[in-house]
C-alpha cells in the first residue's frame, strides 16, 4: 500500500505540474515530464520517487556550498524572527555587514547595491553606468558593448546585453543601445593565428566598435570573466589586459558579470581575480547565497559612487528602488554562506576539483565526438563535434542523448551554447564546490562510461 500511494503521489504531482506550472526555458512535453525534486543533501538531489542524482550543475551553477546546510536555514530563520524586512531606502545590520564582507571578498573599495537576481544586478549596473557618465558631463554616453554568446539575464536590458539569438529573437525589439562583438573562442580561431594573437584581435574588435560608434557615445563594456552558459569560452590573459586598457583609454566603464564565476566557482574569490584586472562595476548573484534565498549585488567602485553624492540639482542620486533587494534574511544567510566558503576552504577546493575533473576529461580528446575540453576553476566545458577536422558542431540529438543517458545513470550535467547560431554543443559540469572526492569520481566514471559506451 505504501509503494502504491507513493506512485500515486508522484503521478498526481506530474499531473498537477502539467496543469498549473510554467517552467523556465524548457519546452512542454507530455511524454517527458519534469524531474520533481523532493530533498537534497551535499551534491545529491532525490526526486519524488526516491531516485538519487548527483547534481553536476549545482542547480543553475549556483548551489556553491552544496545542499542541506542547516546553518544557512538557521541564519535566515533567526533574522526573520529579529527583523524580517526593512527597505534599503534606509538600512539594517545584515545589509551593512554583508556589504563590508563583500568588500573583503573583492579586495578593493566598492559600494554595494542589493537586488534579487543576476538580471536585476545587471540592470542596476546599466543604469548606474549611464547616470554616472551623464553626471560627469558625458551626456551622449549611453551605449553598451557586450559579446556574442555571453548571457546576462532575462529582463529586457539584460537580455539586450545577452549575445545569444536563441533567447532573444522572439522578444525583439529589445532595449536599444547594446552592441555585440565576437568572443575570444580560441578553439575556433582562424588557421595560422596563435591563441595570443587571436585574443588580441578579439579585444581590438571592442576598440574598433568604440571608435566607429564614437567613444563619446559609449557608456560601458559588459562581460563575464569567462563566458559560461554560452559554452565555457576562456580568454587568454592578454585579452583581459587589453580590454581593461581599451576601456580606460576611451573613458568606457568595465562591468564584469560575476553571476556564475563569483564566490569561488573560478578557483578564486571572483573570476576577474584570475586575470588581475580591476573592474569599475562587478555584478553578482547565484553563489552569493548558494541560491538558498534570492539575493544579488552590484558593486561599484568607490569613486564612481562618489559622483552620485552630488545632490545639487536634486537628481544626483541613483533613482532606482527594489522592494525586496537586500532582504535582511537573505543578507544574513549570504554572510553565513561566505563564512562556510571561507571555513571549509571551498574556493581552494574548487580549483583542486576543477583540475581533477579537467585532467580526467582531457584524455577524452581522442574520442571522435570531443572537439575541445575547457576549464576555469570548477567549470568544465566539453565541446562536441560531428567532425573534428571541420569542427562542425555535433547534432543536438547527440548532445541531448548523452545528457539523457548520464541522467539515467544518476548524473545531471548541462548543455550550453546557442541553438539558433548552431552551437548548442558544449556539455557543462559545475558541481558544488563542497563535492567530495567520491562525488567527483562518480562524475568522472559515469560520464566516461556513457561517452565510451554507445557514443
Ligand atoms: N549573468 C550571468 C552570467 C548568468 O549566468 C545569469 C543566469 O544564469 C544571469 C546573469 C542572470 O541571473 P538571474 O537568472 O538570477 O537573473
Amino acid at each position: 500500500i505504501a509503494v502504491q500511494s507513493l506512485e500515486n503521489e508522484s503521478e498526481l504531482a506530474v499531473k498537477k505540474d502539467q496543469q498549473y506550472l510554467w517552467h523556465n526555458i524548457t519546452p512542454y512535453s507530455e511524454s517527458h515530464p519534469p524531474m520533481i525534486a523532493a530533498t537534497a543533501n551535499g551534491s545529491w538531489v532525490t526526486d519524488i520517487d526516491g531516485n538519487k542524482f548527483l547534481d553536476g550543475m549545482s542547480g543553475l551553477w549556483c548551489v556553491n556550498v552544496g545542499y542541506g546546510r542547516k546553518e544557512l536555514a538557521d541564519a535566515a530563520y533567526q533574522q526573520l524572527l529579529t527583523l524580517p524586512y526593512f527597505p534599503l531606502t534606509q538600512s539594517h545590520r545584515p545589509a551593512i555587514a554583508l556589504a563590508e564582507k563583500l568588500n573583503e571578498w573583492l579586495g578593493d573599495d566598492y559600494v554595494i547595491f542589493f537586488s534579487n537576481s543576476g538580471s536585476e544586478a545587471n540592470e542596476a549596473a546599466f543604469k548606474m553606468a549611464r547616470q554616472y557618465q551623464q553626471q560627469i558631463g558625458q551626456h551622449y554616453r549611453h551605449k553598451f558593448i557586450a559579446r556574442y554568446r555571453g548571457y546576462h539575464g532575462s529582463s529586457l536590458g539584460a537580455l539586450s546585453a545577452t549575445g545569444q539569438a536563441q533567447r532573444k529573437y522572439k522578444y525583439e525589439p529589445l532595449t536599444g543601445g547594446f552592441l555585440h562583438v565576437a568572443p575570444p573562442d580560441s578553439y575556433r580561431r582562424p588557421d595560422g593565428l596563435t591563441v595570443e594573437t587571436f585574443n588580441l584581435q578579439c579585444a581590438q574588435a571592442i576598440e574598433d566598435t568604440i571608435v566607429w560608434e564614437g567613444a563619446e557615445t559609449v557608456a560601458a563594456v559588459i562581460m563575464e570573466p569567462v563566458i559560461t552558459g554560452g559554452g565555457v569560452i576562456v580568454p587568454h590573459q592578454v585579452y583581459m589586459d587589453r580590454v581593461q586598457e581599451i576601456c580606460r583609454k576611451h573613458g568606457v566603464l568595465l562591468i564584469i558579470d560575476e553571476v556564475i564565476c563569483g564566490f569561488g566557482r573560478s578557483g578564486r574569490n571572483f573570476g576577474h581575480h584570475n586575470f588581475g584586472i580591476k573592474p569599475d562595476i562587478v555584478t553578482m548573484a547565484k553563489g552569493l547565497t548558494s541560491a538558498y534565498l534570492p539575493l544579488s549585488a552590484t558593486a561599484v567602485r568607490k569613486d564612481i559612487y562618489e559622483v552620485f553624492k552630488d545632490n545639487s540639482d536634486d537628481y544626483g542620486y541613483f533613482r532606482h528602488v527594489n522592494t525586496f533587494g537586500g532582504n535582511p534574511a537573505a543578507c544574513a544567510l549570504a554572510l553565513r554562506n561566505l563564512e562556510i566558503l571561507e571555513q571549509e576552504h571551498l574556493v581552494e577546493r574548487a580549483e583542486i576539483l576543477g583540475q581533477r575533473l579537467a585532467g580526467a576529461f582531457s584524455g577524452l580528446r581522442d574520442h571522435k565526438l570531443v572537439g575541445d575540453v575547457r576549464s576555469f576553476g570548477l567549470v568544465i566545458g566539453i565541446e562536441l563535434v560531428a567532425d573534428k577536422a571541420t569542427k562542425q558542431p555535433a547534432d543536438l540529438a547527440v548532445v541531448k542523448g548523452i545528457i539523457a543517458e548520464c541522467k539515467s545513470k544518476g548524473l545531471i550535467i548541462g548543455k550550453n551554447g546557442d541553438t539558433v547560431a548552431g552551437f548548442n554543443n558544449v556539455l557543462t559540469f559545475a558541481p558544488p564546490l563542497s563535492s567530495t572526492d567520491e562525488d567527483v569520481q562518480f562524475i568522472i566514471d559515469t560520464f566516461k562510461a556513457v561517452l565510451n559506451g554507445s557514443w
